[in-house]
């Protein structure tokens, strides 16, 4: 079964691989970290079968590294998410992706009311809780939500 996965998703030389993401936030992911404007090499593979989620994502980008206030942001969508930096076929360094303390843009407030959803300022979010499901808090409206309603803009 291994042999087949690496088959529908081949190796790159070197660049990033991000595993573990939830199938249903590859495209989020691709979004948020910019890769439709990519000209590198992109090898997206999702719908496979994972031990710790349903259905994972895999996106592995050629000659591509990114800092680390970047691939936070797909915690967001992404928060069991790990990083391999690859270098010459080979792993230089595997890391988990980390959910940041703040949230500035990338999200919309889900309360209708909120300021931030009717004038041209930049949303911003504290994050309340972790585990079990990110929570942000609103900075204009103090409304908590969770992330089943959570929109990226
Ligand atoms: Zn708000």
């Amino acid at each position: 079964m291994k042999k087949m996965k690496e088959l529908i998703v081949s190796a790159i030389d070197s660049g990033t691989v991000i595993d573990h993401i939830p199938a249903k936030s590859v495209m989020q992911v691709v979004r948020i970290l910019g890769l439709e404007d990519f000209e590198n090499t992109i090898l997206i593979g999702t719908n496979f079968d994972s031990k710790k989620l349903e259905k994972k994502g895999i996106i592995k980008v050629k000659g591509k590294f990114f800092k680390p206030e970047i691939i936070n942001k797909i915690a967001l969508v992404a928060p069991q998410a790990t990083l391999t930096i690859i270098e010459n076929y080979d792993v230089k360094d595997k890391t988990v992706v980390e959910v940041p303390e703040d949230i500035i843009g990338l999200v919309k407030c889900a309360n209708p009311k909120c300021i931030s959803n009717h004038e041209e300022i930049t949303t911003e979010f504290k994050v309340v809780n972790k585990t079990n499901g990110l929570k942000l808090k609103c900075h204009f409206c103090e409304k908590t939500f969770g992330q089943e309603d959570m929109r990226i803009v």
